[in-house]
């Protein structure tokens, strides 16, 4: 039954109208994107007698004395620094222990650690958001102050820990993995094809986890829908994946046309696109589309080491630890694949450093509570190619120095992976020297005696 209204009755529903736009309005200031509202206030930390590894340096410094204000280092000086000797002014005695920045990891899953695949394809999403929670709070604990999320849903997650309702990392959120049909992260089974146009979305897509997008339009689309919930960066699949069922290793998934759809469309927003790319093809083919970074890599030959070169385009690396391929059953396709991706570990970190290629690092640790309790272990293997300094300045300022590249969509502007003056106060305190012993690192519940976010001490076992 319909009613019509008469011209009076229309007033309310106008002012409902207007009251709802308001509400909407408001709720947009606060949307996912927005900045932290984590925040240490006035507090102020003082650090004496430290050593700084500053992010970017080769040596720990002489002593140091580090006046952290609010959520930013104020001063460094080699002379004591007064305070003011309120009660708000924390004094931590270093006692020659080592500063450094807070570890990032640039190849994360925030929603995917711990979840088994077909917990995170079937099960309760208000289950799989406190199992991401709490390894959040644990990923902190390992000393890890930033990640970048390379696909999941993340969003979430990430305005509950810059809300501080919860421990855990800044996040980079990417949102959503955008694949092809049977690309990487296309986790259908055969009786979901053929998918008709308009048909409802698979699980994966409805979780926020991957969308599958088959040309230039329905890129762009899924690209802003991904920045329009507060993506950092944007993340593709430009070739095949291990662990995903129906994509070979060499096959070039999007075309041309589709990733530049990507680029440009994240590039209107002022930010970039990041692939998955294995093989040659697929690396050349999106940094002809205008890419700024590369996930993975490992199959890459000569020229296109040579092309990353030459365009500054980042290579985000990791040496994939074995047991990561015994996931998959003995002659499984996956297991095939997994064992080829390994092989070009060495050849691919030899070729970076040959041709100076910018390199961050990340871990990519999936569906795996077992290793991520190892996930300082994962870092301390590039000491296979690079130094220990090296190392510990690819998982600090330089990997900053990927992070920086989301420019405006930057969620936490400020100046990340580094101990200077001016700099965001994420600071480990490590008892010992991580350079001349960086399997330190490998222990983080022993060895960071103190773990600072955002000025914010989440852990510290010295005591005032
Ligand atoms: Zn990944």
């Amino acid at each position: 039954m319909t009613r019509k209204l008469k011209p009076g009755q229309y007033r309310p529903l106008v002012l409902v109208a207007f009251l709802l736009s308001l509400c909407q309005a408001g709720q947009a200031q606060e949307a996912p994107g927005a900045r932290p509202s984590t925040s240490s206030g006035g507090a102020v930390t003082l650090f004496q007698n430290v050593r700084i590894f500053d992010g970017k340096s080769t040596t720990l410094s002489g002593p140091r004395n580090i006046l952290v204000r609010g959520n930013k280092i104020e001063r460094i000086s080699t002379d004591p620094i007064p305070t003011d000797g309120s009660a708000t002014t924390m004094l931590i005695d270093g006692g020659g222990r080592t500063l450094m920045p807070g570890l990032i990891d640039n190849h994360w899953h925030t929603m995917m650690v711990r979840p088994t695949p077909a917990a995170l394809l079937m099960g309760d999403i208000g289950h799989l958001n406190l199992v991401a929670g709490a390894e959040a709070t644990d990923t902190l604990m390992r000393g890890f102050t930033t990640v970048r999320d390379v696909g999941g849903p993340a969003f979430g997650l990430k305005r509950a820990i810059d809300e501080g309702t919860i421990a855990g990392p800044r996040i980079f959120p990417s949102g959503a993995i955008i694949t092809i049909t049977s690309g990487h992260g296309d986790f259908r089974q055969q009786f979901e094809v053929p998918r008709v146009l308009g048909s409802p979305q698979t699980r994966g897509e409805l979780l926020g986890a991957a969308m599958i997008a088959d040309s230039p339009d329905e890129v762009r689309v899924r690209v802003r829908e991904q920045l329009m919930q507060g993506a950092s960066q944007i993340k593709l699949t430009a070739g095949g994946g291990v662990a995903s069922p129906h994509s070979p290793l060499d096959a070039s998934t999007f075309t041309e046309a589709e990733l530049r759809a990507a680029v440009e469309a994240a590039g209107n927003w002022g930010t970039y696109v990041t692939v998955h790319a294995y093989t040659p093809e697929s690396i050349q083919r999106a940094i002809a589309a205008g890419v700024k970074c590369i996930e993975h890599g490992h199959l890459m030959d000569e020229a296109t080491a040579r092309l990353m070169a030459e365009k500054g385009i980042w290579l985000s690396m990791q040496a994939f630890p074995d047991e990561l391929a015994h996931a998959f059953p003995p002659g499984s396709f996956e297991r095939e694949k997994a064992m080829e991706v390994f092989a070009g570990t060495d050849a691919t970190f030899r070729l970076a450093k040959k041709y100076k290629i910018k390199t961050a690092w990340g871990t990519d640790i999936l569906f795996s509570p077992q290793l991520a309790p190892r996930h300082g272990e994962l870092l301390t293997k590039l000491v296979q190619w690079y130094t220990p300094a090296e190392t510990l300045a690819m998982a600090t300022g330089t990997n900053a120095e990927l992070l920086a590249l989301s420019g405006k969509r930057n969620p936490y502007p400020g100046k990340l992976g580094v101990v200077e003056e001016g700099a965001l106060a994420d600071l480990l305190l490590v008892d010992g020297d991580p350079i001349a012993n960086i399997k330190l690192i490998e222990d983080p519940a022993k060895n960071f005696v103190l773990i600072m976010k955002d000025g914010k001490i989440y852990k510290n076992t010295l005591g005032r």
